[in-house]
């Protein structure tokens, strides 16, 4: 048995490949939240705004009402549901909606209406009795150009006659020289600058209103970030208002922000702080993974657990763990990288409506997804860097999702060596918090 555990984590360590903080696919993940996504976030920390001239007036707006809307775009905005602007459309719409149009940069995390609010720009500015594009919107993958397409949608149903077009691979096709009479083009950069440049359909210095969303990610993936810049290079310089989003905030963002926005007003809500303040933490001693599993047995058989995740270092792991679980009993959730979005969904989906109270996941698919009712998380595998350092970061998104609105959270660690017992030290020395050590045979001295 001793012999078949080695080979089983030797072969874990092979299959390694989904580990470390980088890998998580971001494009997908910003996708799979929108998918999931049906309100709000709600966020409580400040707005912070940057502006050219501070002493310029900067108005902010309770209502939706006042913001001088046509009826039909007004109507469709309350059609969607929308009673209120949310904190950062307070502030952002009355300066995307004035005169003369101003540029921006708007950066917080995702579920707080930035995608709304561009939308709502984008229909405002365009005008429908003339047949060419007019508001242009680039984003990273062709799915997130649909997702965008149907707010579109969805916030024109009272507009009659705005036509949207895709400039994504596998979109509309469209033919050299022939002029297209969509009023929106939403697309990929890369085929948007085909488009615009080679086949010559519309004609950039006609755009009025220029949206690149989701910039960090545009930035992670290879050759996007020059596309975008080499779109808003020939777009009208005078007669163009540029508008960028973005879920996070860093020096490398904020260059190309600069770089693609001139004279931007720049609005930004902080991330509400994860902390670890509510978790309580345990680590436990295990030689193997064979006793990993016993420990977690014992947790699961001591303490009553209302909805717990598990994060596993590999998928091989995560499956060989699953199939354990559900051999003792439990209804259990999987999630991975090898999984498609949809069927993420699904998953998180059925986690959320518990149908499955536990959900074994890896480190692909622990980033940026609420799960609000999660009262442990183990960490069946600590956390670490492509480099093998601790993973701190990871490690507090993995374990903030416990503990949230005032609950009390439990965090239990597996440690099976001197390599993860370093691990674990790093991770409490750099959050300055205790982790203390629990007898896998007396899981009652848990409070
Ligand atoms: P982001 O682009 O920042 O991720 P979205 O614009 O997609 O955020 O908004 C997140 C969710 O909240 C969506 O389901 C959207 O329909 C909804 N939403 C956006 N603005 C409002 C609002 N003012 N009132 C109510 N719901 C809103």
């Amino acid at each position: 048995d001793a012999s078949a555990n080695q080979k089983k984590v030797q072969s874990d360590l092979a299959g390694a490949t989904v580990a470390g903080e980088q890998d998580a696919n971001l494009a997908e993940n910003s996708l799979l939240n929108k998918l999931l996504r049906s309100e709000l976030v709600n966020c409580t920390s400040d707005l912070e705004v940057l502006r050219q001239d501070p002493s310029s007036p900067l108005y902010s707006v309770k209502s939706f009402d006042a913001l001088n809307l046509k009826p039909e775009i007004l109507k469709g905005v309350y059609l969607m549901g929308f009673n209120a602007p949310s904190k950062i459309q307070e502030t952002a719409l009355p300066s995307l909606l004035a005169e003369p149009p101003q540029n921006m940069i708007a950066q917080s995390q995702s579920g707080t209406g930035k995608t709304a609010a561009f939308v709502l720009t984008m229909l405002s500015r365009v005008n429908t009795s003339l047949n060419h594009p007019q508001c242009l919107c680039v984003v990273p993958t062709f799915e997130l150009a649909l997702q965008i397409g149907h707010v579109v949608e969805q916030m024109s149903k009272c507009m009659t006659s705005l036509r949207i077009m895709y400039s994504v691979k596998g979109g509309h096709s469209v033919s050299r020289g022939q002029l297209i009479d969509a009023h929106i083009v939403i697309g990929t950069p890369g085929t948007t600058l085909d488009w615009s440049t080679k086949l010559k359909v519309f004609d950039l210095k006609k755009i009025r209103v220029f949206v690149l969303d989701e910039a960090d990610i545009m930035m992670d993936i290879q050759g996007l970030r020059d596309q975008s810049i080499r779109l808003q290079r020939r777009l009208s310089k005078d007669n163009c208002q540029m508008l960028l989003f973005s879920a996070t905030y860093n020096s490398p963002i904020m260059q190309f922000a600069q770089a693609v926005v001139p004279n931007p007003l720049v609005i930004r809500l902080k991330r509400e702080e994860e902390s670890l303040h509510n978790i309580k933490q345990y680590f436990i001693r295990c030689a193997n993974l064979q006793e990993k599993f016993h420990a977690l047995s014992n947790i699961y058989g001591a303490i009553s657990i209302g909805q717990s995740m598990i994060f596993c270092h590999t998928r091989n792991t995560a499956n060989w763990l699953a199939e354990r679980m559900v051999k003792q009993g439990h209804a259990v959730g999987i999630l991975h990288g090898e999984l498609s979005v949809g069927e993420r969904a699904v998953a998180i989906q059925r986690f959320r409506s518990a149908k499955e109270k536990v959900l074994i996941t890896t480190n692909v698919s622990a980033r940026g997804i609420d799960v609000a009712q999660v009262t442990i998380v183990v960490n069946f595998d600590l956390p670490v860097n492509k480099k093998g350092e601790a993973g701190c970061e990871t490690y507090l998104h993995r374990i903030g999702r416990t503990g949230r609105f005032g609950n009390r959270g439990l965090a239990i660690n597996m440690v099976d060596g001197p390599r993860s017992l370093a691990t674990l030290q790093s991770i409490e020395s750099h959050f300055g918090r205790c982790i203390q050590e629990l007898d896998p045979n007396d899981i009652d001295q848990v409070e």
